[in-house]
This record gives structure tokens, C-alpha cells and sequence, in this order.
């Protein structure tokens, strides 16, 4: 008889698991829990055993729900500057081969995909910037609209089309959440970008992991001057956004506020401005971000050259010379 009740059991066990599509190996630990709480109820009486049966159900369910919530990871995925913006013949050609060569999950760029701001060469531009990545294309790609790549109704309509989403959206990756703003055509974020934050916040609160991007850095002189006090940052401590990242002046930059990391992604194409030192933050190159548990780790590469870690760099540039760091 207790082998017939323990077999039910099991068998109701998967079931459930399969309803909520737990991993073979989370099932595969809970199938065991059953086991070895049978073997120590059974020892007593078979009646003792039905009478746990509720108690017992209810305890596996509450370990399925701690169980399926826990993070999910580790993965990696990379983060693209700017291709655009008198944009450097090869550099984001090679830029995605080294990229790709560290087998991320997924690329979200920061925007600035074609040059742009012209209606009658768009739709070419588009073709040949996708085509250009062609080779890549089992890599699921996240574009976040620029100011060249949106500029008028029909370049709205374009950028939805070859991006394949809206010009503001936002997925998830197992324990990370990723929320891409439309400042394309504004410096500022509106008030409507800063609704669907809010909404989309609320929506994916359980997330641990939280980036939000968007083309343009509209925070960058609120978190150069360490002032919490603006819209964006205040829906990011709510709602627990680890990581606000921008493109758009080519500059590699980090500011840290109230916890919040906020970056400037180096260029991924688009031309090196002023100095043009390494250490001043322009320079042509990718970023690997791995993210475990709650944490995210970004490693900064430069084209065929150094490595640096999100703390190397400052609100001016480089904080300390560095050789090559966390290879
Ligand atoms: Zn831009």
C-alpha cells in the first residue's frame, strides 16, 4: 500500500512540476524530499501516513515556490556603444566578432545604428547595418533607439520594423530584467517614457536584477553632481534598478549613486571626440556583463586591447592607470 500511495505521489509531483516548468534537477531534489519524508512516516503506521498526506502536499508546494523564485544564472550578455555618429570604417565589424567570440546569451546596444536622419536612405541604412552583423544572427539582438536612428514618423516606423520591437519595451533574462527608454528625440526623458517605467517597474518588481537603458545619458549631470533628486532616479531606488546605462557621447563613464551604477558605454563605431585618450574614456571597444545571484559584473573591453572593470573608471575617466585588468 505505501508503495502504491508513494508512486501517486511522485507521479502528482511531476505533474506539478511540469505545470510550472521547474529544471530536471530542481524536480529531481524535490522527488527525493518525498521519498526520504515517506520513509520516515512510514516507519510508524500506514494510517499516521494518510493523515500527513495535506500537510505533507502543502510543504512540497511552499519548496516548489521557494524553489522556482530563487535566481536563476549565471549568464552573460554584452552591452553596445554607439555604431553611429560619423562612424569609423571595420571598427564595429570587428567589435562584434570579439563580442561573439565570448558566446553571450544576447547584445542590447545603446542605439545609433545607422547614420540616419534621412528619410529617403533609412531604410537602406538599416539593411546594411543588420547585414553587416548578418553572421551573428542565432544571437538574439536588443536595439534601443538613437537620436540617428529616430527622427521622424517614418524612421519611427523603421526602427520598429528592423528592431522588431516598440520604441520603448522591455524583457526578461532569467533573473534580470531589462527596460529600454526612448529619448531618441529628446534630451529629457517625458513623462510618458517615465510612466511606462513606473508601470513596467511595478510590473517585474519580483526581478532582482534590474538595467535601464536608454540612447541618451539624461541623467548624466544629476549623477556628475551626486543630486538624487530627479524623476529617473527616484523610480529606480523604488523599484531597486541596479544599473542605468546610456550611449550617445561615445565616452566610457561611471557614476555611483545611492547605490544606483550609472554608465556611459565606450563607442562601438561612432568617432572619439576631444582628447581622444584611452584614459579619458574614449575609446572603441564592448562590454561583458555577467550576472549571478543578485550581482552583475561588467568587464570593459577595449578593441584588441585592455580589460577594465566598472570601478576602473570615474565620472572623468580612468581612476587609476591600468594595464589590463580581470582577463
Ligand atoms: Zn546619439
Amino acid at each position: 500500500m505505501r508503495q502504491e500511495y508513494l508512486t501517486i505521489r511522485l507521479t502528482a509531483v511531476r505533474s506539478e512540476a511540469r505545470r510550472q516548468s521547474l529544471p530536471r534537477p530542481t524536480l529531481g531534489r524535490i522527488l527525493g524530499l518525498v521519498e526520504r519524508n515517506d520513509n520516515l512516516v512510514c516507519r510508524r503506521s500506514a494510517c499516521r501516513l494518510l493523515r500527513a498526506v495535506p500537510k505533507l502536499l502543502a510543504l512540497l508546494l511552499a519548496v516548489l515556490a521557494v524553489i522556482s523564485a530563487a535566481p536563476d544564472g549565471p549568464f552573460r550578455f554584452v552591452l553596445l556603444g554607439d555604431r553611429t555618429g560619423e562612424a569609423q570604417p571595420g571598427v564595429y565589424e570587428r567589435i562584434w566578432q570579439e563580442a561573439a567570440a565570448e558566446q553571450p546569451a544576447f547584445v542590447v546596444t545603446i542605439g545609433d545604428t545607422i547614420e540616419g536622419l534621412n528619410d529617403s536612405t533609412a531604410a537602406r541604412e538599416w539593411q546594411q547595418a543588420l547585414a553587416s552583423v548578418h553572421a551573428y544572427a542565432q544571437m538574439p539582438l536588443y536595439l534601443t533607439p538613437g537620436n540617428h536612428d529616430v527622427w521622424s514618423p517614418l524612421s519611427e516606423k523603421l526602427f520598429r520594423q528592423y528592431a522588431g520591437h516598440p520604441l520603448h519595451y522591455s524583457f526578461d533574462y532569467a533573473q534580470a530584467h531589462f527596460t529600454i527608454l526612448d529619448n531618441s528625440r529628446s534630451g529629457e526623458l517625458s513623462a510618458g517614457e517615465l510612466e511606462f517605467l513606473e508601470s513596467d517597474l511595478k510590473a517585474h518588481a519580483a526581478q532582482p536584477v534590474k538595467f535601464l537603458l536608454s540612447h541618451r545619458p539624461s541623467w548624466l549631470l544629476n549623477a556628475g553632481l551626486q543630486n538624487p533628486d530627479f524623476a529617473l532616479h527616484r523610480l529606480a531606488k523604488q523599484y531597486g534598478v541596479r544599473y542605468v546605462i546610456a550611449g550617445h557621447i561615445h565616452q566610457m563613464l561611471h557614476m555611483e549613486l545611492e547605490g544606483i551604477s550609472y554608465v556611459s558605454l565606450p563607442s562601438a563605431g561612432g568617432h572619439l571626440r576631444l582628447s581622444g585618450r584611452y584614459e579619458d574614456g574614449w575609446f572603441f571597444g564592448h562590454t561583458l556583463v555577467q550576472v549571478s545571484g543578485h550581482d552583475a559584473r561588467f568587464r570593459i573591453e577595449e578593441t584588441g586591447g585592455r580589460t577594465t572593470d566598472l570601478s576602473d573608471w570615474g565620472s572623468a575617466g580612468l581612476t587609476h592607470r591600468v594595464a589590463s585588468v580581470g582577463k
